[in-house]
Parts: structure tokens; C-alpha cells; sequence
């Protein structure tokens, strides 16, 4: 029995929701469902799962170790792409367990064929072009050397080249001119591929917010990430229901101690808080351990702050610890030790969203979520 007071409430069917309203969003493109990270802390194989209910057909992994785990999880009946590796990966398991690999520099691909070789089997590469992000990914300059090897190799078996592929930069701002000039720059690696003889099965480059706001982007296959989990990647233009989503992820605790201060008590280390009245303090079992921002110090006095309890939104009375925080419960509250606080949800009723702890602490609503402790529960329903 885990005695943890807390955990992260996790909505397969809003998943899957969202996933089908991304497909038709994208109606012409396949969806690749981008479950790295644990899936956004969201549970690789539940989210890998309901992800292919709701119409997925493509996952995507950034480590190969999550690729494999979800073969072994028994998913077998998807493509599977994974992008991220170093030389010395295990590559041949990865050919051998069927999962597409990503190719960014020359090394990659040399070791990609040496692991086709040692296989007896094929493998499906997926070309990745820098065109702008300056991250993983082939230059253009460096893409005739690579394709030039790559369809050495096909011509041998060793492997086929199914994909081109490249990532934004300016995924919250899809009118940037970077996006236009990233997209001009990938038509010309396609067209470079495809003339030189490779028959390719998907050429993508859509994450969450293209899917969602540049259908011209989707090519044959969208990859969104966030979305799925029900979060925007744009904010500024508006909430999840903007765009018919639903956030998956409730993250939720009880109480664990409730007292009653005199005024001028210090709350917490280095008492940054000192409470201004006689009030009653409530202590949430989660600190920054568990995935709470330290940056959300210090919030008491907003107005609606990112954490709900008994139907009031409350900032953090003082700095958020290891694992715990305080919230000022205010004069006279009538609340008790074991009544539930929830920290993000659907945001429905008014509760707190993942994006409201993104304002607050400055991030992302993607680095609250991934960011999730390894010991909070994730409780499926
Ligand atoms: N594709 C790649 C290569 C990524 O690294 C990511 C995530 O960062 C995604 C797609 C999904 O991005 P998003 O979560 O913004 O949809």
C-alpha cells in the first residue's frame, strides 16, 4: 500500500480524446503520439496506450531505452521512432525490436548499418535535418554525405530511408519568421532526398503547436507532445478548450497538518513569510522533490494563487521545501488535516491549471508536468 499523501491523477480518456482531436485537426496527416520523458510524467505505457486508442498510429520516444520498454510493455502493433542517442546505444536491440531510428550526423548512421548488419535485418531510418533549431539534426550542408551513405546501404538492405524529419524552434510563437524560414528550409531537404531516389513514407516537422495552428506544416505526419496531455504550447492564444482539449493530469494531495498562528509567525525557512494576522496554517505533503516549483515561493499574497483548497485558490505562505509547503489557510479556517488539495487539473470550476503554476513560477506548463517527483503515485482512471 503506498501511504504517499498525494498523487498524479491521470485521465486516459481525456488522452485519448485529445488525441482524436488532434487527428482531426491533422485529417490528412498520421498522428505520432511524443511520449518521452515518461510520457510528460504522465506514465509511458498507460499514455503510449491510450494514445493508439484514440488514434495514434505512430509514438515517439526521445531515449531508445523508452522505445525498447515499450516494446517489451508488449506494444508491438506501432511504429515507434526514437531520436536521441549516443554512440555506444543500443541499436541492434533496436532494429532487432523493430523501432525506427533517427540519424543526425554521420556516426549515427555508421552505427545504425553496423547494427543492421549484426541484426540480419533492416533498419528504418528517419533522416533529421537542422533547419533551424540549432539542435540534433543534420545541417543541409551535411545531408548529401550522409544520404549519399544511407542509400549505399539501402541498396545493400541494410537500411531504408522512410522518413525526413525536423523540429521547430518557435513552437509558442507559430508566426515567428523563423517558423517560414524552417519550413522553406525542409521543403528543399525532402526535395533533395526524394531526388536522389529514396522512397519515403513520412516527412514531418509538426509539433503541438503546428498541429494546432499550421495545418500548411503537417505533411504526412503531425507530433505532437503536449497537446496529447491536454496543455497548449500557446497560451497567449488561449486555454486547452481553445482548442478542444482537455487536460489529463489532476495532481492532488490531502492536507497533512492544520494549526492556528498568532500574527508575526514566520512561515517557513528564512521566514519570507510572516503572517500578517492570527490565521491558520494548512501544511501540503509536497515539496520540490515532488515536482513543485521552487519559484512558486513567496505567493500567499496573490490574488488566486495556483493551489485549491476547499473551493479558495491560495499562493505558497513562504519557500517551497524539499517536501512540503505551507499555504495561510486564513482566520478561522474551517479546514482539517486530510481535506484534498489539489495543485493542477482540468482547471474546470476554477481549479488551478499546470499553465497558473507556469505564470507563477516562471516556466512552462511542459516542465511542471515531466518534471512530476519519481515518487509521486500516477493513478490511472
Ligand atoms: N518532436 C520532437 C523532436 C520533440 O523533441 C518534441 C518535444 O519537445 C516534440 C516533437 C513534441 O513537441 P510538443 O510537446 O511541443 O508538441
Amino acid at each position: 500500500m503506498n501511504d504517499f499523501p498525494a498523487r498524479a491523477v491521470v485521465d486516459l480518456g481525456a488522452l485519448r480524446g485529445n488525441v482524436r482531436t488532434l487527428a482531426s485537426l491533422a485529417p490528412t496527416a498520421q498522428v505520432m503520439a511524443v511520449v518521452k520523458a515518461d510520457a510528460y510524467g504522465h506514465g509511458l505505457v498507460p499514455s503510449a496506450l491510450a494514445a493508439l486508442e484514440g488514434g495514434a498510429t505512430w509514438l515517439g520516444t526521445a531515449q531508445v531505452s523508452e522505445a525498447l520498454h515499450l516494446r517489451r510493455a508488449g506494444v508491438t502493433g506501432a511504429r515507434i521512432l526514437t531520436w536521441l542517442y549516443a554512440p555506444g546505444a543500443p541499436l541492434r536491440e533496436s532494429v532487432e525490436a523493430d523501432v525506427d531510428l533517427s540519424v543526425a550526423s554521420r556516426w549515427a548512421l555508421d552505427d545504425v548499418v553496423a547494427a543492421a548488419r549484426a541484426a540480419g535485418r533492416t533498419a528504418r531510418v528517419h533522416l533529421k535535418i537542422d533547419t533551424g533549431l540549432g539542435r540534433n539534426g543534420l545541417l543541409p550542408a551535411q545531408l548529401p554525405d550522409v544520404l549519399a551513405a544511407a542509400l549505399a546501404a539501402e541498396a545493400e538492405g541494410l537500411v531504408r530511408v522512410v522518413g525526413v524529419w525536423s523540429h521547430l524552434a518557435f513552437a509558442d510563437a507559430p508566426d515567428h519568421a523563423v517558423v517560414g524560414r524552417q519550413a522553406a528550409v525542409f521543403t528543399d531537404a525532402v526535395a533533395a532526398v526524394e531526388a536522389a531516389g529514396a522512397r519515403l513514407e513520412v516527412r514531418h516537422l509538426a509539433n503541438s503547436a503546428a498541429t494546432l495552428t499550421a495545418p500548411a506544416l503537417h505533411w504526412d505526419l503531425v507530433r505532437p507532445g503536449i497537446a496529447v496531455y491536454g496543455l497548449t504550447p500557446v497560451p497567449q492564444l488561449g486555454g486547452p478548450e481553445r482548442f478542444g482539449l482537455v487536460p489529463a493530469m489532476t495532481f492532488e494531495a490531502e492536507l497533512a497538518t492544520v494549526k492556528a498562528v498568532p500574527a508575526g509567525s514566520g512561515v517557513s525557512y528564512g521566514h519570507e513569510y510572516v503572517v500578517p494576522q492570527d490565521t491558520v496554517l494548512g501544511v501540503v505533503p509536497l515539496g520540490y522533490a515532488d515536482g513543485i516549483p521552487r519559484h512558486a515561493s513567496g505567493t500567499a499574497d496573490r490574488w488566486g494563487g495556483p493551489v485549491q483548497v476547499g473551493g479558495r485558490r491560495l499562493g505558497i505562505a513562504g519557500r517551497v521545501c524539499m517536501d512540503q509547503v505551507v499555504l495561510d489557510l486564513g482566520p478561522g479556517a474551517s479546514d482539517v488535516a486530510g481535506d484534498r488539495v489539489v495543485l493542477w487539473g482540468d482547471g474546470r470550476d476554477g481549479g488551478p491549471t499546470a499553465q497558473d503554476w507556469a505564470e507563477v513560477a516562471g516556466t512552462i506548463s511542459y516542465e511542471l508536468v515531466a518534471r512530476l517527483g519519481a515518487r509521486v503515485p500516477r493513478v490511472y482512471v
